[in-house]
């Protein structure tokens, strides 16, 4: 599937890269949260986490945790955020599986989204519809 993170993986788009392995491939998000944000993905396509194989998965996660380390360190960053956007509802605008390590800094004023108060009943049943999917 081609898609501009295909581009980068094959050259035809320049890019930051900051890692690479057998498996995974990081360079610089060309529009940062802040600066040192990096995006993780695995040479091999899935569209996101969601239809990504266990191995794909199993292969990608050290190298995120990796690369989440160098930046803070690299950033001097007190924390970081790992986030994958799922579907285009979700934020998802790159068809490629993307993970984005974020490096934060105490006082840099990027919020998250709030959350809402539920009712026990609520999350009771929700819970429900969940279980019975997990089997
Ligand atoms: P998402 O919204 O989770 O799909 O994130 C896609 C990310 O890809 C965004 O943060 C974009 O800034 C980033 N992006 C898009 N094109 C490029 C590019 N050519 N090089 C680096 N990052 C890119």
């Amino acid at each position: 599937m081609e898609t501009i993170f295909s581009k980068i993986l094959s050259g035809e788009i320049p890019c930051e890269k900051i890692y690479e392995d057998d498996f995974a491939f990081a360079f610089l998000d060309i529009n940062p949260v802040n600066p040192g944000h990096a995006l993780v993905i695995p040479k091999t396509w899935s569209a996101g986490f969601l239809d990504a194989s266990e191995d794909t998965i199993c292969r990608l996660i050290p190298a995120i945790q990796k690369v989440a380390k160098a930046v803070k360190e690299a950033t001097g960053a007190e924390g970081v955020n790992i986030i994958q956007n799922e579907g285009a509802v979700a934020g998802q605008k790159v068809f490629h599986l993307h993970f984005h390590v974020i490096p934060r800094h105490a006082g840099d004023g990027r919020e998250h989204w709030h959350g809402n108060p539920i009712s026990a009943e609520e999350a009771k049943a929700v819970g429900e519809k969940i279980r019975a999917k997990l089997g």
